[in-house]
Formats: structure tokens, C-alpha cells, sequence
């Protein structure tokens, strides 16, 4: 670790650093390369193709995008987000891709050191968050072209790497392995300190200065504890002014609330099945896996089973045809393996015995409890109990935004104080072009707590906060 970081970490350090960032996944990582000086510019003789931004583009030449008006630009933009910021940066960075194309990006990046503003990036593990704990054969939902960050586009990554994509998506590994490889390319590493672990946050507003000084900026004070490669802990604490979360989502799996439910074979995590089948404990003549769910990481849990010939029952609260069921949404020709999925679930219901040998369907039933002698018990919909003798369960129902290290878990900074939060239906209230929260000063959010739920436009929310933070920074007294 670096002097400045040990300095900053230390609970002797008393100058407060500009900014720490909470989460070291796609959002922290696009935010540090933001804040380390990168700038990005229209690259000259660029044109866009959507004709609105290209003549807006055109009325600034040689301004940095970052001191441009997002609101302006991104005004008129239309696409797969609700955030303008993530439109307009996505089609900065991608022109044309909603419209099939391959168009490079418009945007040209300097390296201006001058524009850096120091900052820390804590987060539990190595750098790529969510993806270091995705199954790594998994591939990925959307296109592997965009799972990339500004400037180092993935197929080019792949291709130094000698790896391929499939049918245009990538597996989650190589993902995970981009953003790792990210951070040391762009000597972003600095910056990062992975194994921190932050429990609370907290602050205040300082005295000011002086009679008739303008109100002084909040400050935050950040503490957790930091794990050795020894597994010792070690605490720390370190003051900042401005606080980034980018913790996302998957650190708290949603619970079933049933009894039961802590017995050591239940587990909430797809890589417990990959853990047991690697182990030998979880084998084809075992007794079934219950896969709990009707989302894509119960769908992924019923391939990875099926690949291994483990024994699945597979139960979920829907019925099959439910419009709502994801796999609805998900074009056949781009999805097939999700598809499929989708088939074994709807023939199975139908069919007895199964089409699928090793596999069995329940749908709309509900978990009524889990016994210690690793028996689990359901409901079908007429009301009738059935009891199953399992191997290991997984509940794949979802996961929530965890942020018990901040004053009331959070709660009143979500969009509807009185709901919890939630990264779908009721996310941290943020400005939409520059991801500061509403409610408190200073406090930043990004990625899926501030609802944007897919890497391609978590970013547009890092250049909100960079762009909002070079600002804060330029009014700074000398
Ligand atoms: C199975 C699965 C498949 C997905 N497929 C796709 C896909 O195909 N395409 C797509 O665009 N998106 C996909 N996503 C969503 C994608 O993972 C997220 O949009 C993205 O990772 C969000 O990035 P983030 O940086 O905001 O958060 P994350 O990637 O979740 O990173 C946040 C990090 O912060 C850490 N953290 C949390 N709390 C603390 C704390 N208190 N102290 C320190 N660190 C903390 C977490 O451990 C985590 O590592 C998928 C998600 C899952 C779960």
C-alpha cells in the first residue's frame, strides 16, 4: 500500500481527502478513472449521428464534455435508460449501438494530471465488484461490447488477451478480469484499496471559519476495517468531503423469511452449488438441488446444475405464463439458453414425468419451511404440503441495496423516505446531472442505488459526479 493511502487510512490523518468513493465495481472504477485527470473531448472532424447532439457538439469545440451543461447536451436523448446523463454518455461512447451498428466512439481522452482530484476507493474485494462474485462461465446478459469502460474497448481487450466473445456477449469472468485489468492499465491502482470494508459513515457540518464566512461544506467521517492478506483486521478511519457510494446491490441477497432458512445447506449465492460440485459433497446421484427463483440467476443455477447432471427441483412463486417473468422481455434469438429454461419450466408443468430427465418444475409454489435433516417442505397452489429430502437449496429470489453502515440504513435518502429502498421501484433520490443526493450535501450515489441497473449507463452517473465535482473543486478559495 502506498504512503498517501497509509497516511489517509491512519487514524493520525487530520487534512480530509476531497473525496472517497464506497465500492470498487464498474461505477467506482469509470469515477476514479474520471477523477484521475482523464477528460474526455470530441475528437476533431467527429460526427455524431444523432443530428440534435452533433449540432450541440459542435457549438463548443475544445471544451471537455465534463464543463459542458449535461443537462443541454443530453437534452432530446432517447433510449434504454431513464437517466439523460447515462443516454448521453453511452452515446458518446457508443453512437450507434442501438441501432445495430459499430460505429467508434466520438470521444477523444487526454490525460490532463492538472484536473485530478485525490480520492480513495474502498471496496471488499478486488477491483469489478458484483463480477468477482458472478459465476465466472456465466455469460452475460447484454453485449460484451458494452460491459466496457471509457477508452479500452473489450473486444480489444479479448483480442490482446486471445479471447473470444460469445455470440457478442462475453462470460462473466472475463469481465471480472477486464475491470482488474482496467484499473492497473489506466495506473488507476493508487487509488484503490481492496479488502476495506466500511461500517459507518457519519457527519456533521464544521463550525465556520469566520463571522460572515459562506456556510462550510459537510464533513463525512468513514470508518471500517481493512483485512490483511493474513485475514487480520485492522481497523480505520479517514475524514473526506465528499462521499461516492457505488456499493450496488448484491452484498444482501433477498431471504424467504421462512424457518429454517439460516440451516448451513441453504445458501443465497450461486457459487455455493459451484463450491459443492467442486468439493464432491453435491454429485448427479445426490438428492435434488432446490433452485429457488424465476429470475437469470435462478435460470443460471438450473444450467449450471443441468451441465453437471445434478438433480433440480425447481420452484417459484409465478405461474409459467406470468407476462411479468423476465424471460418474456429477452429476445429468443439473442437468449437461447434462457429460452430454454423458460421451456423446461413451462413443459414440466404439463408433462409427468419430466421431458428433462433429473429436473422437475413447481410452479407457483411457496417454501413453507427447511428441516435440520435437510428435508424441505412446500405448498402447491391448492394448498397441499409436499416434503422433499434435498442436498442444498439456493435461494435466488433477488438481492437489496445494503447500506447499514450509514444513519438509518439509508432510509431517508430513498426517493420515498417511507418504502425501502430499492434499486428497481424506489432508489436514492439523486439530481439527475450530478448524482448528488437531495437530501445531503456532499453525498453521492451511483450505479444501481441511484437506478441504473446495467454497467453501459452506470457511467453516465460518473461523469454527473466527476463533472459536479471538478465544479465544487474550481470554487474552492486558493
Ligand atoms: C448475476 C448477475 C448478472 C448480471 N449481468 C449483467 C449484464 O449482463 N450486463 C450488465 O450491464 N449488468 C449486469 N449485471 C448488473 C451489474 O453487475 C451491475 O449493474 C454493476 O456491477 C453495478 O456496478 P457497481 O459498481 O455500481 O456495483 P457492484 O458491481 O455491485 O460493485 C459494488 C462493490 O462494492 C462492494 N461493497 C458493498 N458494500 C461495501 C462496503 N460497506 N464496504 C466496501 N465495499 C462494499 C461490493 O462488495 C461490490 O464489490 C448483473 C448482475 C448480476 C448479479
Amino acid at each position: 500500500m502506498s504512503t498517501w493511502r497509509k497516511d489517509h487510512l491512519g487514524a493520525s490523518s487530520s487534512e480530509p481527502l476531497p473525496v472517497v468513493i464506497i465500492g470498487n465495481g464498474p461505477s467506482g472504477i469509470c469515477l476514479s478513472y474520471l477523477l484521475s485527470g482523464y477528460t474526455p473531448y470530441v475528437k476533431p472532424g467527429a460526427i455524431h449521428p444523432h443530428p440534435l447532439l452533433q449540432r450541440k457538439l459542435t457549438e463548443a469545440p475544445g471544451v471537455s464534455i465534463m464543463d459542458q451543461d449535461l443537462d443541454y447536451l443530453s437534452e432530446g436523448l432517447e433510449g434504454r435508460s431513464q437517466s439523460p446523463v447515462a443516454l448521453l454518455f453511452d452515446a458518446l461512447l457508443r453512437p450507434d449501438t442501438d441501432l445495430g451498428g459499430n460505429m467508434d466512439s466520438v470521444l477523444t481522452w487526454k490525460h490532463q494530471k492538472e484536473r485530478a482530484i485525490p480520492h480513495l476507493v474502498l471496496g471488499r474485494k478486488l477491483p469489478g465488484g458484483a463480477w468477482h462474485s458472478i459465476e465466472g462461465s456465466m455469460v452475460t446478459l447484454s453485449q460484451g461490447q458494452w460491459m466496457g469502460l471509457p477508452d479500452l474497448q473489450v473486444k480489444d481487450w479479448m483480442c490482446q488477451k486471445r479471447r473470444g466473445l460469445r455470440n457478442s456477449r462475453a462470460t462473466a469472468g472475463d469481465i471480472a478480469h477486464y475491470y482488474r485489468d482496467y484499473v492497473i492499465k489506466k495506473g488507476l491502482g493508487h487509488n484503490f484499496v481492496s479488502g476495506a470494508v466500511v461500517t459507518a459513515v457519519e457527519w456533521g457540518t464544521p463550525e465556520p471559519s469566520s463571522p460572515g464566512a459562506r456556510d462550510p461544506s459537510p464533513l463525512f467521517q468513514v470508518s471500517g476495517f481493512l483485512t490483511a492478506t493474513d485475514r487480520s483486521q485492522q481497523p480505520f478511519s479517514l475524514c473526506a468531503r465528499n462521499v461516492v457510494l457505488a456499493t450496488g446491490t448484491s452484498d444482501s441477497p433477498a431471504q424467504l423469511g421462512i424457518p429454517g432458512e439460516g440451516l448451513p445447506f441453504i445458501h443465497h449465492d450461486l457459487s455455493a452449488l459451484e463450491a459443492a460440485t467442486r468439493a464432491g459433497t453435491v454429485t448427479p446421484s445426490s438428492d435434488p438441488v432446490v433452485i429457488i427463483g424465476a429470475g437469470l440467476s435462478a435460470a443460471d443455477a438450473v444450467l449450471y446444475a443441468r451441465h453437471y447432471n445434478i438433480p433440480v427441483i425447481h420452484a417459484f412463486r409465478r405461474p409459467v405464463d406470468d407476462p411479468g417473468l423476465v424471460f418474456n422481455q429477452l429476445p429468443k434469438m439473442l437468449y437461447p439458453e434462457y429460452h430454454k429454461v423458460h421451456q423446461m419450466m413451462r413443459e414440466q408443468s404439463i408433462l409427468l414425468p419430466s421431458p428433462y430427465e433429473g429436473y422437475r418444475s413447481f410452479p407457483e409454489h411457496q417454501l413453507l419451511l427447511f428441516k435440520e435433516d435437510r428435508q424441505a417442505v412446500f405448498q402447491d397452489p391448492q394448498g397441499h404440503q409436499k416434503v422433499f429430502e434435498v442436498s442444498l437449496v439456493l435461494v435466488l429470489i433477488g438481492s437489496h441495496p445494503d447500506l447499514s453502515f450509514l444513519p438509518g440504513a439509508g432510509a431517508d435518502l430513498a426517493m420515498d423516505p417511507d418504502q425501502p429502498l430499492s434499486t428497481k421501484r424506489n432508489p436514492i433520490d439523486v439530481d439527475p446531472f450530478t448524482y448528488q443526493s437531495i437530501h445531503q450535501e456532499g453525498l453521492y450515489a451511483l450505479g444501481p442505488l441511484a437506478g441504473d441497473n446495467f454497467v453501459r449507463f452506470v457511467q453516465g452517473g460518473a461523469l454527473a459526479v466527476a463533472s459536479s465535482l471538478l465544479r465544487k473543486e474550481a470554487r474552492k478559495p486558493p
